[in-house]
């Protein structure tokens, strides 16, 4: 039988390389959870693709809260590290621990997210602290390990559309 997944969502086309990967063994129901996108048209551009993509496989999404000052309390100290350094692991833990949380709130036995597909991205670094949440909410971490092709597959994504943002996500990130 299926589980259930509450799978957390960076963006509509990380989610679109993965969810049919998931989909044989997992019931998906989408996080977007990220405080960290700045600025406001940028957050909804991407949430928008995400529904897109969860309306095109008829998934349930939940959207999180757009609580910006708990990303910046987060970073503070950090913020002007270079991408993938202090900043980004401080930025992937409060992301994954809030879908550790929810997930528990909700009574999803498992959890997983999209942050590992990005290839700029250290997938190792991110499922470990995947698997330290799950230990502590007594969860199943499912790792998201892709293919280096399956990373850069962009099938779905162009297939609907979806919008492809041109800079990870913060304003560090941004320059803006
Ligand atoms: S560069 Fe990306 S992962 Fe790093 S802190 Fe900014 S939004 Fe988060």
């Amino acid at each position: 039988m299926k589980k259930n997944l509450l799978l957390h969502v960076c963006c509509g086309v990380c989610a679109s390389r993965v969810i049919e990967k998931l989909l044989p063994s997992y019931n998906i129901t989408g996080f977007f959870y990220n405080p960290n996108i700045e600025p406001p048209d940028e957050y909804q551009h991407r949430l928008q693709a995400t529904e897109i993509l969860f309306n095109h496989y008829h998934l349930d999404l939940i959207r999180g809260d757009y609580e910006t000052k708990t990303w910046h309390d987060a970073v503070t100290g950090f913020e002007h590290w270079a991408e993938g350094g202090r900043r980004c692991w401080r930025c992937f833990k409060l992301r994954l621990e809030e879908t550790a949380e929810l997930s528990d709130e909700k009574t999803f036995p498992c959890f997983a997210t999209t942050l590992t597909v990005n290839p700029h991205k250290d997938a190792q670094f991110i499922n470990n602290w995947g698997l330290y949440y799950a230990k502590l909410y007594n969860k199943k971490y499912v790792p998201i390990n892709l293919s280096a092709d399956d990373r850069y597959n962009l099938t779905i994504a162009k297939k609907l559309d979806l919008y492809r943002q041109k800079y990870c996500g913060c304003v560090y990130s941004a320059n803006i």
